[in-house]
C-alpha cells in the first residue's frame, strides 16, 4: 500500500557559491574510527570549529587532536588507550617547543567510558559522546582555560544545534534523520553508547536538504543507526515514516538521488517497500543486514524476525523494483552456531543473492548479553566458516558487476580517478565507475556505457 503524500514541490532557489572564510591559524588533526554515522560526526565537528582551525594530517602540527572513536569492535577501548600514548609523547614535544596541545577524545568509547577516560589517560583534556559534540566549541573553551571536562549526553539539544554551515566535500552527502537504536541487538553496542531511538523534525531535515542541494549536492543519502525506525515530527503535528519522508524529499528540485542507511528488516514495512516502485529518485539499492541466515541464530541475537520473514522481504522488494541491489552484514561464529546454522546462512546467500556484503567474525564486545554467553565457537572455526561465507559473498559481487557489462548506466561523477584524466562516480547501485573524462564532470550525472568490471569497480566510457 502507498501512504503517498499530498505536500506541494518543494522549489530550491538558484543562489550563489559557498561563503569563503580566511584560513584559520590553528590546526586540527582528527582521526575516525568505525562507522558512516562517526565519518558524519567528525565532518559537523570540522564545520564546527572551522572558523578557528584548519586540518592537517601530521598530529605533531596540530594544535587540536581529535580521536573520533568507536566502540564496535573488540579491544576498542584498548585501541584508544594506546593511540593516546602515542599523543602524550606529541604533546610533551611540542610543549618543550613552547606549543600547546588539546586532546579531545570523541564518539562511542567517549560515550562508554566518559570520565575514566580521563582517569586513565592525564593527557586527555576533552572527552565528548556523540550526542554532544555540537558543544564542541564552547568546550574546547573550557578545556583552553585549563578544565578537563567530560561532556553531558543530550541528543534533542545535539539535533536542535545541526544546522547548515555544512562544508560541501562533493555532489553526495550524508544527512543524519535518526539516531541511536531500541533493538538492543545480543552483539551490539549502540543502543548503550548512542542511546535511545530520535529522530529529527521533518522541516529541519527538509531545511538541510535544500540548504545541500542550494550548493551542488545532488545525492542525499538519510543516516542512521535504525534509519527506518524514523519517526520524525512533520509539519502537520504528526509522526511521518521514512516512506513518508523521502517521497517529500523527492519532490526538492535539483535533488536527483536519495538513498537511506542502515535498516533494520523489522522496520521495513510496507509503505517503504513500497516507495522502491513509486520514487524513481530512491536509488535501486539498499543495504537490509541479516546478519544469519539461522532462526535459532536470529533469536540469540535478540534479532526478532526468521529468515523466511526476510526472504519475503526481499521477494516484495524485487516485485517493487525489479533491479534492486541488495546488501547485507552477516556474522559469522555468533554463541552457539552449528554447522548446521551456519549452513542455513549460506543456504540464505545462494537464494538471495547479494550485489555486496560486509561479513565478519563475531567477536566479543564488553557489556553486551552475547559477551556473557558461554557457547562461545572455537576461533578456528569462525575463520575456516567466514572464509567459505566471503568466498561466496565475493563471487556474487563480482557476477553482478559483470552483469552490468554492455549496459548504460547514469553515473553521478563526484571526484577524480587514480589515473591522470580520469573520474570516478557512483552508479544506481553504489558501485563505484571510472572512465576518462574532464574534471568538470564532477557534480553531473552522465550516461556510461559500461565495458569492464572487477570485485570493486566497474569501467566504462562516456555517452554524449
Ligand atoms: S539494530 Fe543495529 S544498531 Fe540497533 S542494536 Fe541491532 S545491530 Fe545495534
Amino acid at each position: 500500500m502507498s501512504g503517498q503524500t499530498t505536500t506541494p514541490d518543494i522549489k530550491t532557489p538558484k543562489t550563489d557559491t559557498p561563503e569563503k572564510t580566511g584560513t584559520p591559524k590553528k590546526k586540527v588533526f582528527v582521526k575516525t574510527f568505525g562507522c558512516q554515522m562517526n565519518v558524519y560526526d567528525t565532518e559537523r565537528m570540522k564545520d564546527l570549529i572551522k572558523g578557528d582551525y584548519s586540518e592537517t594530517d601530521e598530529p605533531d602540527d596540530a594544535d587540536l587532536v581529535i580521536l573520533n572513536t568507536c566502540h564496535i569492535r573488540e579491544k576498542a577501548a584498548e585501541k584508544v588507550y594506546s593511540d593516546l600514548g602515542r599523543l602524550k609523547a606529541n604533546k610533551t614535544k611540542r610543549q618543550a617547543e613552547g606549543k600547546a596541545t588539546t586532546i579531545a577524545v570523541t564518539g562511542c568509547v567517549a560515550q562508554a567510558e566518559g570520565k575514566e577516560i580521563l582517569r586513565r589517560a592525564p593527557v586527555v583534556d576533552l572527552v565528548v559522546g556523540p550526542q554532544s559534540y555540537q558543544n564542541l566549541p564552547k568546550l574546547l573553551d573550557q578545556s583552553q582555560k585549563g578544565e578537563r571536562v567530560a561532556a553531558e549526553f543530550d541528543v534533542a539539544d545535539k539535533f536542535k544545534a545541526l544546522k547548515g554551515n555544512r562544508t560541501i566535500t562533493g555532489p553526495s552527502a550524508f544527512v543524519t534523520v535518526q539516531e541511536g537504536c531500541d533493538k538492543f541487538c545480543a552483539f551490539c553496542v549502540v543502543p548503550y553508547t548512542r542511546g535511545a531511538e530520535v529522530s529529527r523534525p521533518v522541516e529541519a531535515i527538509v531545511e538541510e536538504v535544500r540548504a545541500l542541494v542550494q550548493h551542488g549536492v545532488r545525492e542525499v543519502n538519510l543516516l542512521g543507526q535504525n534509519v527506518n525506525a524514523f519517526h520524525g515530527q512533520g509539519p502537520d503535528g504528526n509522526s511521518w515514516t521514512l516512506a513518508r519522508l523521502i517521497r517529500h524529499l523527492a519532490k526538492i528540485d535539483r535533488l536527483d538521488r536519495l538513498r537511506f542507511t542502515t535498516s533494520h528488516p523489522r522496520d521495513m514495512d510496507d509503505d517503504l517497500i513500497a516507495a522502491h516502485g513509486d520514487t524513481p529518485k530512491l536509488m535501486p539499492y539498499l543495504h537490509l543486514p541479516i546478519q544469519s541466515g539461522s532462526d535459532a541464530i536470529l533469536k540469540a541475537m535478540n534479532r526478532k524476525h526468521t529468515a523466511a520473514e526476510y526472504r519475503q522481504m526481499i521477494d516484495d522488494l524485487r516485485q517493487a523494483r525489479p533491479d534492486i541491489a541488495l546488501s547485507s552484514d552477516f556474522i559469522v561464529g555468533f554463541p552457539g552456531e552449528s554447522d548446521q546454522d551456519f549452513e542455513d546462512t549460506m543456504q540464505l546467500v545462494r537464494d538471495v543473492t547479494f550485489a555486496m556484503a560486509y561479513s565478519f567474525k563475531y567477536s566479543e564486545r564488553p557489556g553486551t548479553p552475547a559477551a556473557e554467553k558461554h557457547d562461545q565457537v572455537p576461533e578456528a572455526v569462525k575463520s575456516e566458516r567466514l572464509q567459505r561465507l566471503q568466498a561466496l559473498l565475493r563471487e556474487q559481487t563480482l557476477a553482478f558487476n559483470h552483469e552490468q557489462i554492455g549496459k548504460t548506466l547514469p553515473v553521478l561523477f563526484e571526484k577524480p580517478g587514480r589515473k591522470p584524466g580520469q573520474m570516478q562516480g557512483r552508479s544506481p547501485y553504489l558501485q563505484s565507475v571510472y572512465v576518462d573524462g574532464p574534471e568538470d564532470l564532477k557534480g553531473e550525472i552522465v550516461d556510461v556505457e559500461i565495458t569492464g568490471a572487477t570485485l570493486n569497480s566497474l569501467q566504462g566510457h562516456l555517452v554524449r
